[in-house]
């Protein structure tokens, strides 16, 4: 990755006026725009409700980092299910296997550094 891209990527994503919040704990970057958060923020808000971020907002940005983290979480996700008695080991696996179809997403429809150019 060239050490331009971070720039890059910032200076595309905060066009129009776009403010970026990094959500760590939900493996992404926060584009926010008022009318697309599915975070119901109050009106006039300027800012999400991160603490609320749902799946599928339009508001989603993610790095293949964001993919890997994802596929890593679900990897630990997966170690603790084999621990765990039989409700939570298999709700564990879904939450895994939802991280993976998410990371799987981001690696299909993820566009190339070259196009930030
Ligand atoms: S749901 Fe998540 S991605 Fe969407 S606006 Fe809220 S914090 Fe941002």
């Amino acid at each position: 990755m060239p050490r331009t891209f971070a720039k890059k990527a910032s200076t595309f994503l905060a066009r129009d006026g776009i403010v970026l919040y990094d959500n760590p704990a939900a493996f992404l970057i926060c584009a926010f725009k008022h009318d697309n958060a599915l975070c119901e923020p109050d009106p006039g808000a300027t800012a999400p409700r991160q603490y609320d971020c749902r799946p599928g907002c339009g508001n989603t940005v993610r790095t293949d980092s964001h993919a890997r983290l994802l596929r890593e979480r679900a990897n630990e996700l997966d170690q603790l299910a084999s621990r765990a008695p039989d409700p939570v080991s298999k709700r564990l696996r879904v939450n895994a296997n939802r991280l993976r179809e998410t990371a799987d997403i981001h690696d299909a429809t993820a566009h190339p550094t070259e196009a930030l150019t």
